[in-house]
């Protein structure tokens, strides 16, 4: 069972502009015409009501999205990089910088973009104004920034079984699932939901025994925000009843009436009402007379104990999984594509190391990426952009004057001032 991936995502680099001239019979020199590169594809992470575990992005550690095309001559920009979308099961949270930023995907259909593409460089075409009419510098597109990220799912349950003490929940849960000894460190400690995952091949689904809903209720205590996310969560309750106890009807009556009390909605859940304990004649007889008087109900005849019967709980309860979850695939709302990175600041700062200014500033940064290797022209734009920033009062309060060398990035300039 795996519940902890860790992968590495890759968004696209951004597509270079173009430094190009139109070119035209008998006009010696055309104006400036370098499309624009695409945009670097982003890499998406989306949850998905299809899937119960990490399993599938177990083989394949790195995801990497389309980088933008070239900008080319004529005005022609470069096409956007294609995204990458990493499905994953409802519950998953995606963490990076060690915990420091995570989200939460526990809606189906909820999206993030876990790392966006570098953007694209701008042609030369878009450089030109009436004091630069030939601008021969284009900018380079952005790289997309490695980043890992820490996938983990939180199981949630898909089934969900209640009864009252002793009908044979936790027997039940035994002998269908591998139990999950690591993912029972829920927060509350008397009303721990046990989970078992139910192996189906391919396909698997997860069971959990749900003791606190009735039993906790005895006591008084409280049921916590994850046991209730797991109640809501579950598809279906598999309504466990002992049918050679003295009334299986009336500890139906008494299960529902609690449910009631919790939460309405557990009420309305698809249920499956289920005659545990069918090794016992006595609870055989029982089944197959109170059977008809619960005429409106998917009823079902088990033993836990024995194994009678299970397989065929099983199937169906899978059958029941797959059609709520084309039902709901239907229904999936998309929710706002919050963005996992901030975008960056305009801020810069300077310090002086070893004689030479070093700019700081993430959008400073990217735009020497982006003009450094430009030549002159493309410099002296490097300079303006950074003026705007406020290099000038940030090079002053370091202590330097006009002449002096300075850094951004890879890059090096002396201080026009
Ligand atoms: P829970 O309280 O609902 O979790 O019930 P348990 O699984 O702990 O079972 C309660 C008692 O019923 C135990 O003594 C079990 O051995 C017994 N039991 C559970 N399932 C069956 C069954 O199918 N047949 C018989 N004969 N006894 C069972
Ligand atoms: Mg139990």
């Amino acid at each position: 069972m795996i519940d902890l991936v860790p992968i590495q995502i890759i968004p696209g680099s951004g597509g270079s502009g173009a430094s190009s001239f139109r070119r035209e019979k008998f006009v010696p020199y055309g104006g400036p015409d370098g499309g624009d590169g695409g945009r670097g594809g982003d890499v998406i992470l989306m949850a998905d009501e299809g899937l119960t575990t990490l399993a599938h992005l177990r083989h394949r550690q790195v995801y990497r999205a389309e980088g933008g095309k070239r900008g080319q001559g004529g005005h022609r920009h470069g096409g956007n990089g294609k995204d990458v979308l990493i499905k994953v099961p409802i519950g998953t949270v995606a963490s990076v910088d060690g915990g420091e930023t995570s989200w939460d995907l526990d809606v189906a259909g909820a999206r993030v973009v876990a790392a966006s593409g570098g953007s694209g460089g701008r042609g030369n075409a878009r450089f030109a104004n009436s004091i630069r009419q030939a601008p021969n510098f284009a900018e380079r597109g952005l790289p997309g920034d490695a980043l890992d990220v820490q996938l983990e799912l939180k199981l949630l349950a898909d089934v969900g079984l209640i009864g009252l003490p002793n009908a044979g929940k936790s027997t039940l849960l035994r002998a269908v699932s591998r139990a999950m000894p690591d993912v029972a460190d829920f927060p509350f400690t008397t009303l721990e939901p046990v989970l078992g995952v139910v192996d189906l091949g391919i396909d698997a689904f997860v069971m959990a025994d749900l003791p606190g809903l009735i039993e906790g209720a005895h006591e008084g205590a409280g049921l916590g925000l994850e046991f209730l996310r797991h109640v809501e969560r579950t598809r279906i309750l598999v309504h466990l009843l002992d049918a050679s106890s003295a009334d299986p009807l009336a500890d139906y009556e008494t299960i529902r009436r609690e449910l009631e009390l919790y939460n309405i909605q557990l009420v309305e859940k698809l249920e499956v009402i289920v005659f545990n304990k069918i090794d016992l004649p006595e609870a055989r007889e029982n089944a197959s007379i109170l059977k008809d008087r619960l005429p409106n109900a998917e009823v079902m005849e088990i033993s836990g104990a024995t194994g009678e019967g299970t397989q065929a709980l099983i199937k169906r309860l899978q059958q029941f999984i797959q059609e709520s979850a084309a039902k709901s695939a239907t229904e999936i709302e998309t929710r706002e594509l919050p963005t996992l990175r901030p975008e960056p600041r305009d801020r810069i700062a300077v310090e002086a190391v070893d004689g030479v200014f070093v700019v700081h500033g993430k959008k400073a940064e990217q735009d020497a990426i982006k003009l450094g290797e430009g030549g002159y022209d493309a410099l002296d734009e490097l300079q303006g952009r950074l003026g705007r920033m406020g290099l000038r009062k940030a090079m002053r309060q370091a202590g330097a004057s006009p002449g002096d060398r300075m850094r951004v990035g890879d890059v090096d300039l002396e201080w026009h001032g």
